[in-house]
């Protein structure tokens, strides 16, 4: 038997809002973007083995991970 298993990565935006920013302390919109890590066996994704939840400043760039309470809060 072969198998092919495989990693594959999806990032979503979940939601867009305005806060202040954590690093350049901006008032700016803020990208929620959701990213997981899926196990593939012949390229169908089977299992999510990771979920983060990013926060990503467009003025800056700056990138934090966010936890799911975090992301609520900013979702309000
Ligand atoms: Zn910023």
């Amino acid at each position: 038997m072969f198998f092919l298993f495989g990693l594959t990565t999806r990032e979503n935006l979940r939601f867009t809002r305005s806060a202040t920013c954590r690093y350049c302390g901006m008032h700016a919109p803020q990208q929620v973007i959701e990213r997981k890590t899926k196990l593939s066996v012949f390229f169908i994704p089977l299992l999510t083995l990771k979920k983060t939840r990013l926060q990503v400043c467009t003025n800056c760039g700056g990138t934090s991970r966010i936890s799911g309470s975090e992301e609520r809060a900013l979702a309000r």
